[in-house]
């Protein structure tokens, strides 16, 4: 019955599970990976959920004012003339707009106010991905995770090949969440009991960081040159103060105040309508079991990774975990290929 599930791809690295030694350090456990193999892209479908769909010919302003309206981060772009799904909408597109046509508080951002979703997208694919990447429902989950991570995006919308309907929007995050309701009965691999700096999942090295003094514009500004979906805002003694992620990048939009992105990252913050207390951080001699609990109770999609003196040494992030717990004990690369 599985096999008769399973993709050519899957059957490749069904068969590399079962014949091949992991590298020297690497757990010889793949029940994640099994476990995602083993469930299709149907199966992490909520029962009920919003899906928000733009035509292309929607003004951007519109669109974005209507993410906030419905409470969605995403919505999947229909080409009327085409008859098709064409690509996503997301706050990461929203941030490129303000950045790049952002010129001070003073002047109107026009393109924002008179471009359509189509005539953004003529400008902006030139340089990204410029079709949409989507999922059927009854492949695995695993692929799903090898789409989002190699493409290096959030948001996966599984499409029912019959209808040509979207049926939901998967991220790291509802993934995470099926493992926690439904994964229990899988065997834990040993290595969840090491440290987080034994094991060295996140990154470690050239964290992109934001200074609570610096402004709006500098946090958009790092946010389309590093492409990292958060920053951990500093103050000067480099000390993580806050969390900046490209979703508070909306409430710009909420609050009707992108005009004016020379506001300090403190102002920003402190703007914030509702947002988790704090910064949800880990540190490098708690074990991989605790960092994912912690993640995962939070929802959140990272952690930060801070000394006793919560200077920032790394991030913790839901891609870096899945392509540690599930991508490579079965020998796939996807996050940094
Ligand atoms: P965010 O983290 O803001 O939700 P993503 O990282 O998912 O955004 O998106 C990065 C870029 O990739 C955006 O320009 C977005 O429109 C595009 N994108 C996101 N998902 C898809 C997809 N499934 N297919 C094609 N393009 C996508
Ligand atoms: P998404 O669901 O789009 O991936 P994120 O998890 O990046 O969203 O962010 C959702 C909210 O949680 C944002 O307000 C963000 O600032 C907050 N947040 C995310 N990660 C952390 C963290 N490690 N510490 C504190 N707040 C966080
Ligand atoms: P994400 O976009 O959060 O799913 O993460 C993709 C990769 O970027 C992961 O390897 C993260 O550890 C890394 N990453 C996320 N945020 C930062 C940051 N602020 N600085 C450096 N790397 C980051």
């Amino acid at each position: 019955m599985f096999f008769e599930k399973m993709s050519w791809t899957e059957f490749v690295i069904v068969a590399r599970l079962q014949t091949d030694r992991p590298p020297a350090g690497v757990s010889l456990s793949v029940s994640f990976s099994r476990f995602f193999m083993s469930h299709c892209c149907y199966d992490a479908i909520p029962t009920s959920s919003k899906l928000v769909i733009f035509d292309t010919t929607l003004q951007v302003k519109k669109a974005f004012f209507a993410l906030v309206a419905n409470g969605v981060r995403a919505a999947p772009l229909w080409d009327n003339k085409l008859q098709c799904f064409v690509g996503m909408l997301t706050i990461t597109d929203f941030i490129n707009i303000l950045h790049r046509y952002y010129r001070s508080p003073m002047v109107q951002i026009y393109e924002l106010e008179e471009h359509k979703i189509e005539t953004w997208r003529e400008v902006y694919l030139q340089y990204s991905l410029n079709s949409l990447i989507s999922i059927t429902p009854d492949s695995s989950l695993f692929e799903a995770i090898y789409f989002l991570l190699k493409n290096k995006i959030h948001r996966l919308p599984i499409i029912d090949p019959e209808s040509g309907n979207v049926l939901h929007i998967l991220t790291h995050k509802r993934i995470l969440k099926f493992l926690h309701i439904f994964g229990s009965m899988i065997p834990k691999p040993p290595f969840l009991q090491k440290r987080i700096e034994e094991v060295k999942i996140g990154t470690f090295k050239s964290i992109a960081t934001v200074r609570e003094t610096e402004t709006v514009y500098d946090a958009l500004s790092v946010f389309v040159e590093r492409r990292v979906s958060a920053l951990p805002v500093v103050n000067e003694q480099g000390k993580v103060v806050a969390l900046y992620s490209r979703f508070d990048v909306i409430n710009l939009a909420a609050q009707k105040n992108y005009n004016n992105l020379n506001m300090t990252m403190q102002e920003a913050i402190q703007s914030r309508p509702c947002c988790i207390e704090g910064v949800l951080k880990c540190y490098p001699h708690e074990t991989l079991e605790t960092i994912i609990d912690r993640i995962a109770e939070a929802e959140v999609h990272r952690l930060v990774l801070v000394d006793t003196e919560d200077v920032v040494r790394g991030i913790v992030s839901l891609s870096d975990l899945l392509q540690a717990l599930v991508l490579t004990p079965a020998g796939v690369e996807a996050l940094f290929s």
